[in-house]
C-alpha cells in the first residue's frame, strides 16, 4: 500500500518510484533494454538518478515518462 505521505520525502520518494517502475530492475523507457548506465544525480534534486541506455542511447532520469515528471 503506497502512502502519499511517503511522498513527501524525496529520497523515499524517488525510491518508491523506481520500485513501482522497475520492479525488476532499470530499463530503458523507449527500447526496454536493460543494459543502462548510471549517469550521475540530477543537478538540482540529489536523490533523482539519471541513466544512459547502451541500445539506443537513451538518456533519462527516474521521472522520465512518468506522472511526475515536470513536476515541482
Ligand atoms: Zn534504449
Amino acid at each position: 500500500m503506497l502512502n502519499l505521505v511517503n511522498l513527501l520525502d524525496d529520497a523515499k520518494c524517488y525510491e518508491t518510484v523506481r520500485q513501482l517502475r522497475w520492479p525488476e530492475g532499470v530499463h530503458c523507457p523507449k527500447c526496454g533494454c536493460e543494459q543502462v548506465n548510471k549517469r550521475g544525480k540530477d543537478d538540482t534534486q540529489p536523490n533523482r538518478q539519471r541513466y544512459c541506455c547502451q541500445g539506443c542511447g537513451k538518456q533519462f532520469d527516474d521521472l522520465t515518462d512518468t506522472i511526475f515528471a515536470g513536476r515541482r
